[in-house]
């Protein structure tokens, strides 16, 4: 049983390592940008709001991702545990998350920071060939980072649950010293 949050910035593996941790643990994967992805190839009401600002490599407003987290942590198959990627992105969602996780009784049992450097990130971005993945929308997805989500490691690692990994290792390398954190 576990309570995951991945940090990091785009590129830095989060969403690989976390996938494969979560069905190590058989606790669901919850991506905000896969989950986004899924409404805007459905093009639902939720991904023609978010389309724009993805492909602009900006954030997609709160109201919309912390109404799809609400519903997500309260899927029953979410109660044993989670891992969340992507989630929160800045410092009112981190906010969010808090009330959600007192209203729902659970609690947060660390907080992983994946650590990579930029121009890893840039190459491992342009190599995967996502739609957002142009040297533009990369440029501004590392700005947003920095500015927004970058903050919350200050928030997470003054409550003592922040652990932080070198995500510039072999793939292999990294999932064991996750796998030993938690
Ligand atoms: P990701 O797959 O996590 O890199 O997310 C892809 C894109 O989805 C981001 O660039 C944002 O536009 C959007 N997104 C994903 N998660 C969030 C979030 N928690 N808050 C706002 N936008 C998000």
């Amino acid at each position: 049983m576990a309570r995951l949050i991945f940090l990091g910035p785009p590129g830095a593996g989060k969403g690989t390592q976390a996938k494969l941790l979560a069905d190590l643990a058989q606790i669901p994967h919850v991506s905000t940008g896969d989950i986004l992805r899924e409404a805007v190839s459905q093009q639902t009401e939720l991904g023609k709001k978010a389309q724009s600002y993805m492909l602009q490599g900006e954030l997609v407003p709160d109201q919309l991702v912390i109404g799809l987290i609400r519903e997500r942590l309260n899927f029953p198959d979410a109660k044993p545990g989670w891992i969340l990627d992507g989630f929160p992105r800045n410092v009112t969602q981190a906010h969010f998350l808090d009330e959600l996780l007192l209203e729902i009784n659970q609690k947060c049992d660390s907080v992983v920071n994946l650590e990579v450097p930029d121009d890893v990130l840039v190459i491992r971005m342009l190599s995967r060939g996502r739609k957002d993945d142009t040297e533009e929308t990369i440029r501004r997805r590392l700005e947003v980072y920095r500015e927004q989500t970058a903050p919350l490691i200050d928030f997470y690692q003054t409550r003592g649950q922040l652990f932080s990994v070198n995500g510039d290792q072999a793939m292999e390398v990294v999932t064991a010293e996750l796998k030993a954190l938690v």
